[in-house]
């Protein structure tokens, strides 16, 4: 939706095909957690990827929330209250406060204090309300699945298409229709309850390195998910269910913050994880006309509003995506395969 707008703007024929309906993926299951940076706490992605790197994907995604919340105005269910990362162990404990002191080296707004890195500029939205609310230009064409990319064409349900570029905004998805994309299916669940009395949590708080996460709406309910880490081999695939023993997990999670609302929501979704946790924005390998934007990892919500603007900039304008982004930068199969 964030591309097809962008396209729109600029008033290029482009066509956004569903195949259920807008919001149907992780764009209407999600948390709503509208964070900086990665999966990893800002003291982890500078060792794996190096600080400048770390450092140029905050600023990215601080980007991500200033655009979106200029393009939202107030829709969406957005709110900016901060979010809190709170260690589960010593060992996240010290991992947060090395965290925080680098995020405050390098320009990032951090607060510190026993075992909980509060980010003052994080957010909230209501994923669903907020992919309505950008559902604004362009065409969309829902209940219109593409079942086969090969021969040039584009083959749907519906009928065939030619087009001149195609892009797989299709995330976790991705390699229902090219095998040999670098994106893996994995499985989050969560819960909803109803309205609890009181305040039981004032931030979006995301723990056990991001494993656990939950954050209250306005009306009281708590929302809460994670623990794939407790099943990681059940949590694969593209089975959009919950399952009874991750549930059981966050109702004891609830039980041990001590709500009493009954739960009245329990639902899965499926994220794209990519082998270095960074985002796919850009062409696919050995196959013109043919681009990728997804592989978020588990926060498009913080990536894919950017992202798409940057790859409207090279489908319109020639301007490169970072190289982080680059869809070459992971092994593909070999293009001579992949047709
Ligand atoms: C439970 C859960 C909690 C999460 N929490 C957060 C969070 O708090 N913050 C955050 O930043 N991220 C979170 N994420 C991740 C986030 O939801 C995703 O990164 C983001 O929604 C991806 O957006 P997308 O538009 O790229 O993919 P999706 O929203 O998955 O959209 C892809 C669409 O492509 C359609 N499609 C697939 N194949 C075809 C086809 N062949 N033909 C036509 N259409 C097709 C699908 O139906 C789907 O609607 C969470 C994910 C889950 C599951």
């Amino acid at each position: 939706m964030s591309l097809l707008r962008e396209l729109a703007a600029r008033d290029i024929d482009a066509l956004l095909l569903e195949r259920r309906h807008l919001a149907a993926g992780a764009s209407g299951r999600n948390a709503g957690f509208l964070l900086e940076g990665m999966a990893a706490n800002y003291a982890a992605a500078a060792r794996e990827h190096g600080r400048a790197l770390a450092r140029e994907v905050w600023e990215f995604t601080a980007e991500n929330h200033a655009r979106l919340e200029e393009a939202l105005a107030g829709a969406g269910g957005h709110r900016r209250l901060g979010s809190y990362t709170l260690a589960a162990s010593a060992e996240e404990e010290r991992e947060l406060e090395a965290a925080a002191d680098l995020m405050r080296e390098d320009g990032f707004p951090a607060g510190y204090r026993a075992g909980r890195l509060l980010n003052p500029r994080d957010g909230e939205l209501d994923p669903a309300a907020a992919v309505a609310a950008l559902a604004e230009g362009g065409r969309v064409v829902e209940g219109c699945e593409v079942r086969s990319l090969e021969g040039g064409g584009v083959e749907t349900n519906r009928g065939d298409l030619e087009a001149e570029t195609v892009v797989l905004a299709t995330n976790a998805y991705t390699p229902q229709l090219l095998a040999a994309a670098p994106i893996r299916p994995v499985r989050a669940q969560m819960l909803a309850t109803a309205p609890a009395g009181e305040l039981v949590v004032d931030r979006p708080t995301y723990s056990d390195w991001g494993y656990r996460y939950w954050r209250q709406l306005a009306d009281g309910r708590l929302l809460l998910g994670g623990f794939r880490n407790l099943a990681p081999e059940e949590e694969v695939g593209y089975v959009e269910e919950p399952s009874d023993r991750i549930q059981a997990h966050l109702d004891r999670h609830l039980q041990a913050m001590g709500v009493e609302a009954p739960v009245t929501h329990r639902w899965a979704g499926i994220m794209g994880f990519t082998p270095d946790s960074l985002p796919l924005v850009g062409p696919v390998p050995g196959r013109p006309g043919l681009f990728v934007c997804g592989g978020y990892t588990g926060h498009g919500m913080g990536f894919a509003f950017n992202a798409s603007r940057r790859l409207a900039g090279l489908l319109l304008d020639g301007q490169e995506p970072p190289a982080w982004m680059a869809p070459a930068r992971l092994a593909w199969r070999a293009p001579s395969l992949l047709s």
